[in-house]
């Protein structure tokens, strides 16, 4: 694709700043704003940082850190058109950062992309919409036992939902639908699948979009993966295909196979299926992520969300859910997972299925919330973030694809999250232990 002028671009929309964006290794988006007068010169060279002050794992003796604007992915700002969103790519003396999440995903498109691979994914990034506080549902009439699709709920968060709605639509992202989840308070809005780096930046945009068009309205946006106990949790459900180098064939499509996923599809489903325990330190990321998946039921009557590593066709209680020909749908994935990372890992959890012809394993055509039990030949999914982590270190293979400086960064910064959280004394530990 022929580099976009930046200078040019400010002077064609009315831009007045750029804000160069990196998302760290914590899935912070981290940015400057750069005046459009100043622009041509950080679109060659990039705009400067202190790598150490964000999630990368660099000391504060590092040289600057520069991130260079992806121009081709520009996007104006539709709810303040003075200001332009600039995904950026990290670079420090002259090299990729390895460990900065864009520049993992890019390596994974290009390994792909040299097997003549190109996957293609759409995201479901469900959130709340809460108090400013962010300590209660914001719609204090929203509080059905089974909330999902609320016509009335929906049409109360109609302004919010409409404006952001509306600015997919003029931004070309083929938005089309908008619901009340299954969690009062929640929402969910669909748009197309495209390659796994466009769909990475959208789903960083749709974030910030998500959160300043709340803030715009009052409220608060989270997409904290169980942000109330008792309810259904955020999700980030991943759909998944693969095509050939110019998009044309859907490489996972097979009619004459089961469930119309071709061999290449399965072995790529065989390689997730493979590697699920240590891909759930990245799809579900934090210490919360662990209380969405192997969660009680919910108020709502089920949790949507797996606990084990099981497969089938249309039937949304399992890890993977095979929904029509050519396409599966990962369940595990939440929304704390960091957008590049998340597309990542699926990249490479497939590249290892498919270089190993890897076998899913059978179909549990079952309820597994009802009869999971049954199931025995089936591993569970980490029940907390270090069970996840070192599963994730045991994963020579993973870990390797994913990039040895990438995961050794990737996992010290974890290790020390999950460190910090049980440093921190728990009303529970009180309730349960002062009498002993
Ligand atoms: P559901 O809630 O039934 O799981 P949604 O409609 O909410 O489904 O989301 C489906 C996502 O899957 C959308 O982003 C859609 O564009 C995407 N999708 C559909 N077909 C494919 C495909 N062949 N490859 C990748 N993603 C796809
Ligand atoms: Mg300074
Ligand atoms: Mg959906
Ligand atoms: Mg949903
Ligand atoms: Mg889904």
């Amino acid at each position: 694709m022929q580099t976009r002028d930046l200078t040019a671009f400010a002077a064609e929309t009315g831009v007045k700043y750029f804000m160069i964006s990196y998302t760290d290794l914590f899935g912070g988006q981290r940015a400057k704003l750069v005046p459009a007068q100043a622009i041509a010169g950080m679109q060659a060279d990039g705009a400067g940082f202190a790598g150490f002050a964000t999630w990368l794992d660099l000391t504060p003796a590092h040289p600057d850190m520069l991130a260079v604007p992806d121009a081709a992915a520009v996007i104006q700002l539709p709810w303040k058109p003075e200001v332009a969103w600039v995904p950026a790519d990290c670079v420090m003396a002259g090299e990729a950062v390895e460990q900065a999440p864009r520049n993992v995903l890019r390596r994974l498109v290009a390994e792909a992309a040299a097997e003549g691979l190109r996957v293609k994914t759409g995201v479901e990034a469900e959130f709340f919409l809460l108090t400013p506080e962010g300590d209660a549902i914001s719609d204090a009439y929203d509080t059905a036992e089974k909330p999902c699709y609320d016509q009335q709920a929906v049409m109360r968060r109609y302004d919010v939902i409409a404006e952001i709605c509306d600015y997919m639509l003029a931004l070309g992202w083929g938005a089309y639908q908008n619901d009340h989840e299954d969690a009062n308070g929640q929402f969910e809005m669909n748009w197309d699948y495209a390659d796994a780096l466009v769909t990475a930046d959208r789903h960083s945009f749709f974030k910030f979009m998500v959160k300043s068009v709340a803030e715009k309205h009052g409220l608060r946006a989270t997409f904290m993966p169980k942000p109330i106990e008792g309810l259904t949790g955020n999700g980030c459900h991943t759909h998944i295909s693969v095509w050939d180098a110019e998009a044309k064939v859907n490489a996972f499509a097979d009619p004459a196979k089961e469930l119309g996923l071709s061999d290449a599809g399965r072995h790529f489903l065989g390689g997730i299926m493979k590697h699920a325990g240590a891909l759930a330190a990245i799809t579900n990321p934090t210490v919360n992520s662990y209380k969405r998946i192997n969660a009680p039921r919910t108020v709502s009557g089920a949790t949507w969300a797996p606990n084990s590593v099981t497969w089938t066709g249309n039937n949304r209680t399992h890890m993977v859910r095979v929904p029509g020909a050519g396409r599966f749908e990962l369940r595990l994935p939440d929304g704390a997972a960091n957008p590049y990372l998340l597309q990542a890992v699926i990249i490479a959890a497939g590249l290892s299925g498919l270089r190993s012809e890897a076998d899913p394993g059978p179909r549990h055509d079952i309820d597994m919330y009802a009869e999971g039990h049954s199931v025995t030949d089936a591993p569970k999914l980490p029940l907390n973030l270090l069970d996840a982590i070192r599963a994730y270190d045991a994963d020579g293979a993973l870990k390797a694809l994913m990039g040895k400086g990438f995961s050794a960064s990737y996992m010290k910064l974890k290790l020390q999250e999950w460190g910090s959280y049980t440093a921190h004394f728990s009303d529970w530990e009180r309730a349960n232990t002062l009498d002993v």
